[in-house]
């Protein structure tokens, strides 16, 4: 079985630590490798490679940073079809959804690829008698980014593109269920000309983590993943003085007025709900049908359309959903479900006992669906994470707004209607970072930014868009004066434009 190192400097390197972890195949339950898991001499290692490496690559000028982005969203396709399967087997999700996720992290390559543009500073001639006045926005030096398994591609290019694009050395630290993608993404990053130490790959758990967020020359840190591991990342990294942003869990709501079109509503929650196995931090968890009778409805388009979900390997091409990531994930999610019964929501459709000839091991779960479930229920509080669909009836639609208004997180929210005024309303008022009006899974493109509110965020600049090229540098303002400006004499008192 092989073993996964690091990338460091340039190259794959086995690890140091003498610790690894089984990487599996979801689908099948069998390990398909082994990863090393990074002590503080790997860390260092790359800390050392990424500090070598960042002055030249700072002060190499935008557009020549750029090309390397050019070059490198041209391998990407040209290798489509190979990460899509490493994702896969890794993964578990279809190479369909596999493919969605390296295009969504490439779309943010391609929008880097505009750096000489997105990096350039301010200047005012004449802010004062001979004095100009410009700022800069200038690399945080080196950045790390700590990366969740759901989006083994996506993510991390979320990270590493717009801090490296803006002249920073980086350090990944990738989940360790999935690590095989990030490691091609950095030989690929080679491959279009990256200089050696400017993006490096470490291994690892918490170990690898908790060395990131002490270590003095790091200056910048990213985290996407759980909302408890987010939390403890933020205040450890802002507690060292690091500038860090990270990302955490969901509950994503999906209202679905009684105005809706039913057909269209019941099939974006089918993908929403449904695609990738629910392990998606976009995922609709919850619908909101306003109204008996919409409950009644929704309830009754979605139970067949659950029922003949094509759940399978992502070897096969007609698979809509795949295996959960691990073991673990599977008995939790099925506990979970267990709970839900106990505290007395409906079970309409139960998706634990799904068992697929040939794959007897795989980590699947099918696809489940609760009615009546209620705000004080562990199935309706925490994230599930899995193919479960919660149905919460709402009386009105401010009974409905409520739910998603009050509940921890805030990542995405949906509302399905017709009705103008109702949609607008609900853009306006909703506590919730991204809002999807007859959409689903609204996830920001590359140009805007992505980033939820409450406990599905902490910090304040978001990933990607014009937000990823202020997080990842620091603005430097200058005045200048010449000598036929300056007037003799000291001045004593505060200066101002009097
Ligand atoms: P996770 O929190 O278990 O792991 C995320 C990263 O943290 C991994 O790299 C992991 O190695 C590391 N880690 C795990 N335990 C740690 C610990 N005790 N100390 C330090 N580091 C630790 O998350 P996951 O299971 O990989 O991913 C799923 C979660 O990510 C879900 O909650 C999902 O909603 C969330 N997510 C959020 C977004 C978003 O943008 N808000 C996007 C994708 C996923």
């Amino acid at each position: 079985m092989d073993t996964i190192g690091h990338f460091i400097g340039g190259k794959r390197v086995a690890g140091q630590s003498g610790r690894t972890a089984d990487v599996f195949n979801p689908a099948t339950g069998e390990a398909s490798s082994t990863v090393a898991l990074a002590n503080g001499a790997d860390l260092q290692a790359a800390v050392d490679a990424a500090r070598e490496a960042q002055p030249k690559w700072a002060a190499t000028n935008p557009q020549r940073r750029a090309r390397v982005f050019f070059k490198f969203v041209e391998l990407i396709n040209t290798h489509m079809d190979e990460l899509a399967a490493l994702l896969s087997s890794e993964h578990g999700k279809t190479i369909e959804d596999s493919k969605g996720d390296i295009v969504r992290g490439m779309e943010v390559a391609e929008f880097v690829c505009g750096i000489p543009h997105l990096q350039k500073g301010e200047f005012t001639e004449g802010a004062g008698p001979g004095i100009d006045m410009y700022s800069m926005r200038q690399p945080l030096g080196i950045g790390a980014g700590i990366t969740p398994f759901n989006f083994p591609a996506m993510i991390p290019m979320w990270m590493f593109a717009p801090a490296i694009a803006a002249g920073n050395a980086f350090i990944l630290k990738p989940s360790e269920r999935d690590p095989s993608v990030p490691m091609r993404l950095a030989e690929l990053m080679m491959e279009a000309g990256l200089p050696a130490g400017i993006l490096n790959v470490i291994n690892g758990d918490k170990e690898a983590v908790d060395g990131i967020l002490d270590h003095p020359d790091i200056s910048g840190v990213s985290f996407v993943g759980s909302t408890p591991i987010a939390r403890y990342v933020y205040g450890r990294a802002a507690n060292n003085g690091k500038r860090v942003q990270t990302f955490g869990g969901a509950k994503n709501h999906m209202i679905v007025m009684p105005d809706a079109d039913m057909a269209k509503a019941a099939d974006a929650l089918m993908g929403a709900g449904y695609g990738s196995a629910g392990e998606r931090c976009m995922a609709i968890s919850v619908a909101v049908p306003v109204g008996e009778e919409t409950a009644d409805r929704l309830v009754a388009a979605l139970a067949p359309k659950i029922e003949s979900l094509k759940i399978g390997p992502y070897t096969d091409p007609a698979t809509d959903m795949g295996p959960v990531v691990t073991k673990a994930a599977q008995e939790r999610i099925n506990a979970l479900v267990e709970k839900g019964i106990e505290q007395g929501a409906e079970l309409v459709i139960d998706g634990r006992g799904f068992k697929l000839q040939g794959y007897e091991n795989g980590y699947f779960v099918g696809g489940t669906l609760f009615d009546r479930v209620t705000p004080d229920m562990d199935i309706y509080r925490e994230e599930i994470f899995g193919p479960v669909l919660s149905v919460v009836r709402a009386k009105t639609y401010e009974d409905a707004i409520d739910l998603p208004m009050k509940h921890e997180y805030g990542n995405g929210v949906a509302i399905f209607t017709r009705d103008g005024d109702a949609a607008r309303d609900f853009a306006s008022r909703i506590n919730v970072g991204m809002v999807g009006i007859n959409v689903p899974i609204p996830t920001p493109l590359a140009y805007h930014s992505f980033g939820g509110w409450k406990a599905s965020s902490f910090g304040d600049l978001n990933q990607h868009g014009t937000d990823s090229i202020k997080f990842w540098t620091r603005t430097k303002t200058v005045t200048s004066r010449w000598p036929s400006g300056i007037k003799d004499g000291a001045e004593f008192s505060m200066p101002t434009m009097k």
